[in-house]
């Protein structure tokens, strides 16, 4: 097991304005020594690291410290994990990509598991197996190679494979319960579980395991053979409408908020319409070229975005009479 190794950044570091060890949050410091004490207690293959900053795990590139942060390298670890926090009392979060998240300046008190190790790849026939952790763009593109079409709506979405379940992820007028067959998880019981998928259990933009403390390590997917060219031909179609709406050009989390179909319009159509685009607090800012995207300009803290988030939602409320979903999640300590 590796202690305060260093875990390679995914999404870059830019520098940050607001620096935690400069906050009120230095809390966290306590944490050093029990951590120390709690490698006496667990046993894992994979890494534990105390003051892991979320900023290195999230597209928005803000976040705070984790207390600890681990990266399991298979079930047992996994179960190992959550045996430990069962019995210091910590509470736990998983990480897919980090690409629906807010994490605040704070950080996440408790442990955070980090899927990027279970990056299985493997088809069947029909049959596509992914790691959890992989990220999803990645497992369309390895497939689409093969032949195996499908998934490629997802192609150039970030995140891992799991986020993407999580959040039965929408692209392009497909979702991914359209082709998800099996989810392999570990329960808060520490039980190895097998879940089959049944569309009626997932809805727009919501999944089973929204209402479920679960970490989901493996999944299954129904996919065609289908000609690579072709298939190769409509990912780059995805790939250039996202980045004409600025998808790459920032750090994000994508659309903040839900459509919703009897609203009328798309959200981003109706933010545009009462004038949000551009709106800024600080270094947060209502993307230029879609109304519901938030990005980091550079430096931004967490309430910057957050602020602008609440902004958004308050105005189309005052000024639409509509009462917009957040999607984007809200993690940690506020
Ligand atoms: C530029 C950009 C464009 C985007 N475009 C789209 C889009 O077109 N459509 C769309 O639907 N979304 C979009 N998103 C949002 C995001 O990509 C998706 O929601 C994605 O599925 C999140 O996956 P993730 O692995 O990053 O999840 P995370 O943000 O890491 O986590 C999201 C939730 O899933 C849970 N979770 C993640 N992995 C696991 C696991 N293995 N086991 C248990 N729980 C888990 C987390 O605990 C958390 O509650 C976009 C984001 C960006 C930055």
């Amino acid at each position: 097991m590796v202690l305060y190794g260093v875990i390679p950044h995914r999404f870059g570091n830019r520098a940050r304005r607001h620096d935690w060890k400069h906050a009120d949050d230095f809390r966290y410091a306590t944490v050093v020594p029990t951590v120390n004490k709690l490698l006496n207690k667990i046993n894992i293959s994979g890494s534990l690291v105390a003051e892991e900053p979320m900023s290195r795990h999230t597209t928005f590139e803000v976040g705070g410290p984790a207390e600890l942060y681990a990266v399991p390298h298979n079930t047992d670890d996994i179960c190992e994990l959550l045996r430990l926090a069962e019995e210091e009392g910590l509470s736990w979060f998983v990480i897919g990509g980090g690409a629906n998240i807010l994490v605040s300046d704070r950080g996440i008190r408790g442990l955070v598991i980090d899927m990027r190790a279970f990056n299985r790849f493997e088809h069947h026939d029909d049959e596509l197996i992914l790691g959890a952790g992989m990220p999803v763009s990645d497992a369309v593109a390895a497939a689409a190679e093969r032949g195996l079409g499908g998934l490629e709506f997802l192609y150039s979405m970030p995140g891992s494979v799991g986020g993407a379940v999580w959040m039965n992820a929408r692209c392009y007028g497909h979702s991914v319960e359209e082709v998800l067959t099996e989810v392999r998880y570990v329960d808060e019981y520490r039980r190895l579980r097998t879940y089959t998928a049944e569309r009626h259990d997932f809805a727009y933009k919501r999944s089973p395991f929204q209402d479920r403390k679960t970490v989901m390590y493996e999944t299954r997917f129904r996919v065609h053979p289908a000609d690579p060219s072709e298939l190769a031909a409509r990912m780059r179609e995805y790939k250039e409408d996202r980045a004409s709406k600025g998808h790459f050009a920032a750090p994000s989390a994508g659309s903040v908020f839900k459509n919703n179909r009897a609203f009328g319009a798309p959200t981003g159509q109706l933010l545009d319409s009462i004038g949000l685009r551009g709106y800024q607090i600080g270094c947060a800012k209502v993307s230029d070229l879609h109304a519901n995207i938030v990005i980091n300009c550079g430096g931004a803290a967490a309430a910057e975005i957050r602020a602008v988030i609440e902004h958004m939602q308050q105005q189309a409320q005052d000024r639409l009479g509509l009462t917009l979903e957040r999607e984007v999640l809200y993690a940690g300590e506020w």
